[in-house]
This record gives structure tokens, C-alpha cells and sequence, in this order.
């Protein structure tokens, strides 16, 4: 690896651990538990995260773009949940926590930039939930 291409990768390293604390302090503001999920956590998988309740659970994501959707998805359930919101169907669940996560991912996190990979992700996502 070049100097040049060293550098490039601790920026970036170092970006990705400035979205982490981001968004530790975000989960810590709407009084959320942010639960680092370690490897040998049964179901742990790379690029993960899930919700239950007021926790949040965040396993290790290969980019800082797809860490971010997926704890601002997950933070949409928690606040959907605190809300008391109802949904009818797990499709209206789904899109209801992208709705809320992406409105306080706009609304907080500084220098982020959306991509189409990122859009193309929860579009694939919520697909998953359309009976065909
Ligand atoms: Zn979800």
C-alpha cells in the first residue's frame, strides 16, 4: 500500500469511528441502549443490526454508508415503538422505520452523503417485505 492510499484509509477509518460515536450519542439521546454486538454473539453476522424494545444492536459493517442506514432503520423501530404506533402489517412496520430513520438521519448526521447504493439498499430491503 502506497503512503497516499494509507492515508486514504485511516481518513476513512476515522470517519467511520466519528459516525459510530455520532450515532452512540444520538441512541444515547433518545435514552436507547446502542449494544455492540461482538462475533461470537449467537446470530452475529457482518453488516447486521436488529431492535427490540429500547435497545439497538450493531454488529461490524464493512462500510461506514450501510452502518448508518441500518442504525437509522433500526432507530426508526425504537421510536416508532416509543410512539405507540401501530402498524397493520409487517410491509407498513418496515416502511414506517425507514420513513423515521431516514427523516433523523437527514435531520442529524453531518457529512453524510446519500448514494444510490444506499437508496437501492432500503428499496431492496423493503421488497422483502412485498408478497408478490
Ligand atoms: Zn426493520
Amino acid at each position: 500500500m502506497t503512503q497516499l492510499e494509507e492515508e486514504i484509509t485511516q481518513c476513512y477509518e476515522r470517519d467511520f469511528q466519528r459516525a459510530v460515536f455520532a450515532c452512540k450519542n444520538i441512541a444515547a439521546q433518545h435514552r436507547l441502549k446502542y449494544v455492540q454486538l461482538t462475533p461470537d454473539h449467537p446470530g452475529y453476522q457482518v453488516d447486521y443490526a436488529a431492535s427490540s424494545g429500547d435497545e439497538i444492536f450493531m454488529c461490524e459493517y464493512t462500510t461506514k454508508n450501510m452502518y448508518l442506514m441500518c442504525f437509522f432503520h433500526e432507530l426508526g423501530h425504537c421510536l416508532i415503538n416509543k410512539r405507540g404506533w401501530k402498524a397493520d402489517s409487517k410491509l407498513e412496520q418496515e416502511i414506517q422505520a425507514w420513513n423515521e430513520g431516514m427523516e433523523q438521519m437527514i435531520n442529524r448526521c453531518v457529512g453524510l452523503e446519500i448514494t444510490y447504493p444506499m437508496i437501492r439498499f432500503m428499496l431492496d430491503n423493503i421488497k422483502t417485505y412485498i408478497k408478490q
